[in-house]
């Protein structure tokens, strides 16, 4: 016990300004942060403690989508183990992206079956519910849940959709993969995400 610690690589996605770098610090912590530079790329490492086993993760925050050079792409979605997608649950635009994150990535690694969690971020401003009579939201099955702005009655504040808890799993089912909403401004569900990232690690190591 404890003579062989597996590293796995785990590489954020998702468009810029979702949260990608505030998780990685929110998973690295104030007191253990290591941060590792090499080649331009940003990366904390961990050792967790999940089910009484501990593993490290390298957490590779490196992905930039403007750029448009298609080796760093490339190597992006080659170089991980495992792959959390982000979004903004407030940027809907940042969804869409997400879901074509998935089908780049899993037509690259077609013949891996690689861990993919999908990363709804920013779950703090899910903040008031959308009143059901609200004459104002032309489709409150948009965003059934809550919305990031003030009463949309109030005059010109017509919120934008976000998409639902439900939209997120249900493209995460589709896609075959792990589906958790976290607030890295308020640390909600960070630990949970990069501890569900170590068990589907497991779960595909030891299925082989
Ligand atoms: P990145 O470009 O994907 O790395 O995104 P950043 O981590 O730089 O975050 C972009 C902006 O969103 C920053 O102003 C963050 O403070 C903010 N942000 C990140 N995560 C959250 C969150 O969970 N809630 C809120 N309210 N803001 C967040």
């Amino acid at each position: 016990s404890g003579c062989w610690e597996p590293q796995y690589r785990v590489v954020l996605l998702g468009d810029p300004g979702v949260g990608k770098t505030s998780l990685a610090n929110a998973f690295a912590g104030v007191q253990e942060r290591d941060l590792l530079e090499q080649h331009g790329e940003v990366a904390y490492e961990r050792t967790l403690s999940v089910d009484g086993e501990e593993t490290t993760l390298l957490v590779i925050d490196a992905w930039e989508p403007e750029r448009r050079e298609s080796w760093h792409r490339s190597h992006c979605l080659q170089v991980g183990n495992a792959y959390v997608i982000v979004y903004s649950i407030t940027d809907h635009g940042s969804f869409e992206s997400a879901s074509e994150l998935r089908i780049q990535l899993r037509s690259m690694r077609q013949a891996e079956d690689i861990p993919i969690i999908l990363v709804g971020n920013k779950s703090d401003l899910r903040l008031r519910p959308i009143p059901v009579s609200c004459p104002r939201v032309p489709s409150p099955s948009l965003c059934p849940v809550s919305v990031p702005l003030p009463c949309p009655r109030v005059p010109g504040a017509v919120p934008p959709p976000c998409p639902p808890l439900a939209e997120g799993r249900a493209c995460a089912m589709m896609f075959d993969c792990k589906f958790i909403e976290t607030s890295a401004a308020l640390q909600h569900n960070v630990a949970e995400l990069f501890e569900g990232v170590v068990r589907q690690l497991r779960l595909r190591r030891e299925g082989k």
